[in-house]
């Protein structure tokens, strides 16, 4: 659909139409969650980030004194987001996500499969809990889990990753299962203004064309490249779901994770995951100890297996020789 920038539309015969302001609501904004709800069977509001989303979803349901229980191993920067929201009276504790939440707290958000530990939500569990069950389902995409189905209130996806796929889009949406929930939602949002613009709406409208084609390439790529990891004598361990683009795999250490990241010639050596273009990177350089220092997490996208392998297996190489040239 043609891209329209417009903030403001006229009345007609001195009525407001559907769209009248652009913090509202935007064409492109409707068409676009119009087809994110359909993915995920729910009613979906697009945000500026994926960040920006969690947020949004913490100052709409949760009130001073209320605690989020949120999976370990999660992406680490939703805990630091929650963390930001301390000091408006919300906390949140953290437990693990393949077995029941903690009672007596007032939301429960898992991460379907956690990044970068890649460990699955026990969501059965998760939805017998009495507080509302957010799911961030950012790395299985709504091709391999649609959460709404299985008692989930909220899906959450960093957009800027597999919907957008393209590493040119920063955005985030919530699917709510209930229609007064994204009420509620979109209320908060239109009087915070933490709203998406057009141009990144219809780039990831652009995308949302190729979703489909993009994960089940990715989906068998990286079937191939971690059971291919799994032999290599350099590799102390897989992380792999068996689905979804993202791989984590441990090196020996801190410098032979630096030697593999600094050897890649195909692969880019970069942040964020989901793109067309295969990315990897050391994650303990953004989350410390949190994770062991030689975890490499590996977002594959498109390029030929063979030529991902090739990339890895030269790069593992030049790692598992360090100590050998010691
Ligand atoms: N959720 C997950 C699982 C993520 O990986 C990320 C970003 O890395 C986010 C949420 C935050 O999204 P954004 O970077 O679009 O704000």
């Amino acid at each position: 659909m043609a891209l329209d920038r417009s903030t403001i539309w006229p009345y007609s015969d001195g009525e407001p139409g559907e769209f009248y302001y652009q913090r509202y609501g935007h064409p492109v904004g409707a068409e676009t969650e119009r087809a994110l709800g359909e993915l995920d069977g729910g009613h979906a509001l697009l945000f500026p980030s994926g960040a920006g989303a969690t947020t949004a979803l913490a100052l709409a349901f949760l009130s001073p004194g209320d605690t989020i229980a949120l999976a370990e191993g999660a992406y680490f920067g939703t805990g630091v987001t929650f963390a930001q929201l301390e000091r408006w009276g919300v906390r949140y504790v953290e437990f693990d996500q393949t077995g029941p939440p903690p009672e007596g707290v007032q939301l429960v958000w898992v991460e379907a499969p956690s990044n970068p530990f890649l460990t699955m939500p026990d969501l059965e569990a998760a939805a017998a809990h009495p507080a509302r069950l957010v799911v961030d389902s950012t790395a299985a995409t709504p091709l391999h889990l649609r959460p709404l189905e299985h008692g989930a209130d909220f899906v959450l996806h960093s957009a800027t990753k597999y919907l957008g796929g393209h590493d040119d889009v920063l955005l985030g949406v919530v699917v709510c299962k209930r229609a007064e929930d994204a009420e509620r939602l979109k209320e908060l949002r239109t009087r915070t203004g933490i709203v998406a613009a057009p141009d990144p709406c219809s780039l990831l409208l652009r995308s949302l064309k190729t979703l489909e084609i993009r994960v089940r390439r990715q989906t068998d790529s990286a079937r191939e490249l971690a059971r291919r990891l799994e032999a290599h004598p350099a590799v102390e361990r897989v992380r792999y779901p068996g689905f979804g683009g993202l791989i984590s795999f441990d090196v020996a250490g801190a410098q032979e994770a630096l030697v593999l990241e600094t050897s890649l010639g195909v692969i880019v050596n970069a942040t964020s995951l989901g793109g067309v273009r295969s990315v990897l990177e050391a994650r303990a350089r953004w989350e410390g100890d949190r994770v062991p220092p030689g975890l490499l997490r590996l977002s594959v996208g498109l390029e030929p297996v063979e030529v991902l392998w090739d990339d890895l297996q030269q790069a593992l190489g030049a790692a598992g020789s360090l100590h050998a040239r010691e």
